[in-house]
C-alpha cells in the first residue's frame, strides 16, 4: 500500500512515520508513505494557504485550489486517483473495522490533514472519498489523526508486524479488549504475576486470557459487551461459558441480559 499526506508539516509526519516499525516496513518495501507540502502548491508569492472565512467569523479557512493542486500532483505522480480522506472532527470515528477495511481495500490512500478553521467545503465535495475523526475533540491540525491512521492501518497489511497473531490477539480485533500482560521479574513491589501464566500449560493459559479478555472488557467497555456472543455450539464452548457464569455473578447476570436484548 501506498498512503500520501497532504500537509503544512511533511517533515514532522514523515519523521513519526519513518520510526520504528513503520520505518523497517519502509525501509523493506512493504508500505510506501509520502507526505505533501501543501504550501509547495500555491501561486502567490507568500505561498499562503488560507483566506478569510465568507460569511465573517474568525480565524481562517484553507483553500481548496492549494490542496486541489497538491492531490492532483498526488493522482499524477502515482497514476490512480486514491481513495481520499480528510480528517476531520466531522466525520465518522475512526475504530479497527475502518482500520481493516481500509487495509483490505485499497493500494492507495491520500490523507488529507486540515488546519486553521478546516478546509473550503468545495475541496471535500470534489475530491474527498469520506471524512474520518479520531474522536469527539477538536486538535488543531489533522496530522496526529493522520499518523494514527496510518498506524492503525499500515500494522495490518502483511509483512508489516513479524506475524498475524500480533494484531489478531489485540485489543478490538474481535471485539474484546487484550488481557493483562506481565512481563519479568516474576515478583515486583511484591506483586506477583499470576501463578497460570508460569505454568507453561499453554491451554491453560489460553483459557485464562480468553476469560481476562471478556471480563475486562464487560467491566471496562459495557458498549462492547452488550454485543458480545460468545460461541457456544460444542460441549466445550458451553463449559467455557459455564466457567465464566461460575466465576463471576456479574458476567453471568449481564451476559443474560444481552442475549435477553438478542432473542
Ligand atoms: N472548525 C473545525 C470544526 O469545528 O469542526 C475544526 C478545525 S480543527 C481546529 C483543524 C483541523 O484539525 C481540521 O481541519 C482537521 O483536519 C483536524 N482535526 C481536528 N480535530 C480532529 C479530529 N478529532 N479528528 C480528525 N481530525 C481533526
Amino acid at each position: 500500500m501506498r498512503i500520501d499526506i497532504l500537509t503544512l508539516f511533511p517533515d514532522t509526519v514523515g519523521d513519526v512515520l519513518s520510526d520504528s516499525i513503520l520505518g523497517r516496513a519502509q525501509d523493506r518495501g512493504f508500505i510506501t508513505i509520502r507526505t505533501h507540502q501543501i504550501r509547495d502548491y500555491t501561486t502567490n508569492k507568500q505561498n499562503q494557504v488560507d483566506d478569510y472565512p465568507y460569511g465573517g467569523g474568525h480565524g481562517a479557512v484553507m483553500q481548496a485550489d492549494p490542496l486541489y493542486r497538491c492531490w492532483q500532483h498526488v493522482c499524477e505522480e502515482t497514476g490512480v486517483r486514491p481513495h481520499t480522506i480528510y480528517m476531520s472532527p466531522c466525520g465518522a470515528v475512526f475504530n479497527e473495522g475502518h482500520a481493516k477495511r481500509l487495509a483490505a481495500d485499497y493500494e492507495n490512500l491520500c490523507l488529507v490533514c486540515g488546519h486553521y478553521e478546516g478546509i473550503d467545503e468545495r475541496f471535500i465535495e470534489e475530491c474527498v472519498d469520506e471524512e474520518l475523526s479520531i474522536g469527539d475533540f477538536v486538535l488543531t491540525g489533522g496530522e496526529i489523526p493522520a499518523m494514527a491512521v496510518t498506524d492503525a492501518v499500515c500494522r495490518l497489511l502483511p509483512g508489516v508486524l513479524s506475524d498475524e497473531e500480533c494484531f489478531t490477539e489485540e485489543s478490538h480485533w474481535d471485539g474484546l479488549l487484550e488481557y493483562p500482560q506481565y512481563s519479568r521479574p516474576a515478583e515486583w513491589h511484591g506483586r506477583q504475576v499470576p501463578e497460570i501464566l508460569r505454568s507453561g500449560d499453554h491451554a491453560k493459559v489460553a483459557r485464562w486470557r480468553r476469560k481476562q479478555s471478556i471480563l475486562r472488557t464487560m467491566q471496562r467497555r459495557p458498549d462492547l459487551f452488550a454485543k458480545l456472543r460468545l460461541p457456544d455450539h460444542t460441549k466445550a464452548e458451553k463449559k467455557f461459558i459455564k466457567e465464566l457464569e461460575d466465576e463471576s455473578d456479574e458476567f453471568r447476570n449481564r451476559y443474560a441480559e444481552n442475549l435477553g436484548k438478542r432473542e
